[in-house]
């Protein structure tokens, strides 16, 4: 096992560009001895500014969704073509907000997770349970099927651009976080969902975050984990000292 920690920050919709600029400047120097990955996942207009303000540093900049065609008559899209052009290297697919105010649907999210390593984008997928499918007893089956019609069509060799984040719902921006048991309990399933699709080789070599208010105080535990290799950060990622504490606890 030789997996290299993920954080990346989701801005949801938050920053101007002239913001993201400023917010990645103050991010800078407070990572640039990272031994993990960082990466900024901002709104699309805020893309030019962030892939300059990160040029000749180690932060990647992605995008939190895309469209699957290519291009042609979808007013309002994004395509993964259009974003890997630009130099975008990552997008976030299936946060539950596009889940659950966008229509998005576990054969949606296969598309798009299609049309992003089609183009050559590294995807960061989110799966995760409601707080009802918790309390019912099947948090393991839903995250199974999220997962598994997600990766439809994809390849083993593929899947070293994939990152799996474990994102239960109930925890998302809510203050509430899963404990360190539930969340490691979550993502060791869905390596085991991994090695069944793919076998050990693969899965022991995937990355899987977790993400759901995760923050400067929690976050050493958290990533102490066996199966958990980073995280997916919302409302922390937007203060550059709280994201930049995650950064170094995940070593
Ligand atoms: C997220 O948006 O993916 C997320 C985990 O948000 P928060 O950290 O605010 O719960």
């Amino acid at each position: 096992m030789n997996r290299k920690y993920l954080i990346a920050g989701n801005w949801k919709m938050n920053k101007t560009p002239d913001e993201a600029a400023a917010l990645i400047e103050e991010i800078k120097p407070l990572v640039k001895d990272a031994t993990c990955s960082v990466v900024v996942g901002v709104p699309f207009v805020d893309l030019p500014a962030a892939l300059t303000a990160t040029k000749g540093t180690a932060i990647g900049v992605a995008a939190q969704n895309c469209y699957w065609e290519k291009s042609g008559a979808f007013t309002g899209e994004v395509s993964a073509d259009m974003l890997r052009a630009m130099g975008v290297q990552y997008v976030i697919l299936g946060h539950s907000e596009r889940r659950t105010y966008f229509g998005d649907t576990d054969h949606t999210v296969q598309k798009r997770v299609r049309g992003a390593l089609d183009a050559g984008l590294t995807v960061i997928l989110c799966v995760g349970e409601t707080l009802e499918q918790r309390e019912e007893g099947i948090t393991t089956e839903v995250v199974a099927m999220q997962t598994k019609i997600a990766l439809g069509g994809v390849s083993a060799e593929e899947m070293s651009r994939v990152v799996i984040a474990y994102e239960p719902v109930w925890a998302i921006g809510t203050g509430r976080t899963a404990t360190a048991q539930q969340a490691n309990e979550v993502c060791a399933h869905i390596r085991d969902v991994l090695s069944g699709l793919y076998g050990a080789e693969t899965a022991d070599q995937a990355l899987i975050q977790y993400g759901g208010s995760m923050n400067a105080g929690n976050a050493a535990e958290l990533l102490a984990q066996p199966d958990v290799d980073g995280g997916l950060i919302g409302g922390a990622s937007l203060k550059a000292a709280d994201f930049a504490t995650i950064v170094a606890a995940a070593k």
